[in-house]
Formats: C-alpha cells, structure tokens, sequence
C-alpha cells in the first residue's frame, strides 16, 4: 500500500477544491480523488452569476476548472476515480477507489448532493446546454424575466423555487402529481396567496418537448387521474422534487440524519475523529456553491488544526 497521507479529499466540487487549496497552502499535500462527475453539480449549470468574483458570470464547468487550477498550483494532487469505501475503524483511514487505496490520517468528505431529476430523455442534455430546465432556481431564475416557467414538485423546495422565480418570471405553474401537498402549511400558502403562481394537479411530466433554437418549447403532461395529456407551453422547467446527498458510502461509519445528510459539530467534524465534512453532503439548508466553498475551507482548517494536535 502507498505512503500515508496527511489529508485525503474525497469528491471534488467547490467543497473538495477549496478544501485542497487550503490545505495544499497548508503543505499537507493533499489528495483529491475527484469521483464521477468531477467538478460536481456545477458542471451540469449553464452561467453562474452569484458567485463573489466573477462580475460577468461564469460558466459552471469553467469556474470548476478554475478552482481545480488554483487547487494543483499549490501543490494538491488530484486523482480520478469513485471512492467505493473509507475504513474509519483503522489509523489511518483507508479510502479505497475504484483504482488505488491509499492510507490517510485525516480525511475530508466532500461528495455533493445530486438533485433528483425526472429520468426524461432530454433533461440532463437541456440542463447543460442552457435550453430551459434547470434543478436550481436561484442558479438560473434571473435567465427568465417575463417568461412562463413550470416548477416541478409539491414539496417546500417546489413551492419557495416557485415563490422565487416570481420575482423574475411573469408566470409560475407548479406540476405536482399527487392532489396532496408534501410541503409544509405556511410554504405552500404562500405559493397559493401569489397571484404569479398557478397550479396543475395531480399532473406529472412525461416529456420535454424542444423548439428549433434547440430550447425547451413545452412540458407534456399527464393527468394522473384522468391520464389525459396536454402539451403545456413554457419557456423554462424548474425541477425541484428533492436532492439526495451522495453519502451511500459512509452509512453506518459517519453519523448522519435520517435523510443521509452527514452530521457535522464544531466546524466541521463528522462523528469520527480525524473526518471533517464540507459541502451539499452536509447542507440541506443552503447548497450554494460560495457556501460549500466556505465549508471547504473550514474543513482544512479543522483537519490541519487536528493534525498538529496528533503529532
Ligand atoms: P420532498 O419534501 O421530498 O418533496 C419532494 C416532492 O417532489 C414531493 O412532492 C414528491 O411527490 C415530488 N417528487 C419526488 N419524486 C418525483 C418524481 N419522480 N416525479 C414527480 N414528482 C416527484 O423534498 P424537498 O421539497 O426538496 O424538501 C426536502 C426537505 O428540505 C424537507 O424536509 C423540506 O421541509 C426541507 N426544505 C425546507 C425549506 C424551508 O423551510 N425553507 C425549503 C426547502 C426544503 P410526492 O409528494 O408525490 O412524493
């Protein structure tokens, strides 16, 4: 087995990059195994205009490799590959990848979270290319004044996404395929109270279908009662029916809650001593690139901290 390393990040995304930016600064000669969407949820953005520093916006994938630059330019070792296990009950760590296995004695969690997407055909082609669907409304809300958008899910991040895009969109219908709402009293009364919000229940979307300049046109949908389909013309698809964060891994080594989110206390220190956690894996209140980042850095921060008590 290789030499032991000081910190091994493991998911890239602004979380894992700044995380080894620091502690690449930090002369941990840092590890990042990327997983297997390096660069994380942004790479499937189009424009990203609320980041502190871009002042023209910037496109997801490039401001990823941007930070990845930073990251190796002092020092951070960047590897491909998923990690399939981290063993927590061994000093140190093992993290095993789909192409090595490395020793650690601190270790950094940085996998994201995926939005839940609909499966349709085309919706991962359209979210990158800018044709009109998206799973962040505050990412690309702006893209859409006085157009008609269609929102996607009947929980609380349907309705405050829905909420939101009023402030840009002329129109907001919410698509829900159950009559029964899983959104909390209040979030979804004030979705019913603006007078920009419509809604199609119990209604689920069975296609997208595109117009010529190769942008959504409208959403096909289903009556789910009645099984009557209608095609519903729309200028954007928001989806907002939930993320998951990517943590299968760590079930049952690193404390989480009941939705899989990873538990963090002090900073950012899991359960484990010597595994500190950054980013969407841990945020369900947030997940904003320039938050994840944030935690990226605290996360090196702790680890160096905790490494300097060990020696
Ligand atoms: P959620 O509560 O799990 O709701 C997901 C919604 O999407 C449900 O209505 C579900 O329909 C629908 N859905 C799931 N899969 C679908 C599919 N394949 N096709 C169509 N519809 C589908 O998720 P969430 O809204 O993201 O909320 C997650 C947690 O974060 C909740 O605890 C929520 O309270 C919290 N949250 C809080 C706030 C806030 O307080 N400001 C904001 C956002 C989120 P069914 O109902 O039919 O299953």
């Amino acid at each position: 087995m290789s030499q032991v390393r000081d910190v091994v990040i493991i998911g890239s995304g602004p979380a894992g990059y700044t995380a080894a930016l620091y502690a690449a600064r930090a002369n941990l000669k840092p590890l990042l195994i990327e997983g297997m969407q390096p660069g994380g949820q942004l790479t499937i953005t189009s424009e990203v205009e609320n980041y502190p520093g871009y002042p023209e916006g910037v496109l997801g994938p490039k401001m990823m490799e941007d930070f990845r630059t930073q990251a190796q330019r002092f020092g951070a070792e960047i590897a491909l590959g998923m990690v399939t296990d981290l063993d927590v009950t061994k000093r140190p760590f093992v993290v095993t990848s789909e192409f090595d296995t490395v020793r650690a004695r601190a270790v950094i969690v940085s996998t994201g979270a995926s939005a839940k997407l609909l499966g349709l055909a085309k919706e991962r082609e359209l979210m990158a290319s800018g044709g009109g669907v998206s799973a962040c409304a505050t990412c690309d809300g702006a893209f859409f004044p006085g157009k008609e958008l269609v929102v996607v899910g009947g929980g609380d991040t349907a309705m405050e996404e829905a909420n939101f895009l009023t402030r840009y969109a002329k129109k907001v219908t919410v698509f829900h395929r159950r009559e029964v709402f899983r959104a909390s009293k209040i979030m979804l009364e004030r979705a019913q109270r603006n007078p920009k919000i419509a809604f199609q229940v119990p209604t689920e979307i069975e296609d997208i279908l595109v117009g010529p300049n190769g942008k959504i046109r409208a959403a096909r949908a289903r009556n789910t009662k009645t099984r009557e389909t209608f095609d519903f013309a729309c200028d954007g698809l928001f989806v907002a029916i939930g993320h998951e964060p990517n943590s299968k891994i760590f079930r049952g080594k690193l404390a989480m809650d009941e939705s899989g989110y990873i538990l963090v206390h002090d900073g950012s220190r899991s359960s484990v001593d010597g595994v500190f956690v950054a980013g969407d894996v841990c945020d369900k209140r947030y997940r904003q690139a320039v938050t994840a980042a944030g935690m990226g850095c605290m996360a090196a921060i702790d680890a160096e901290r905790w490494l300097e008590g060990q020696h």
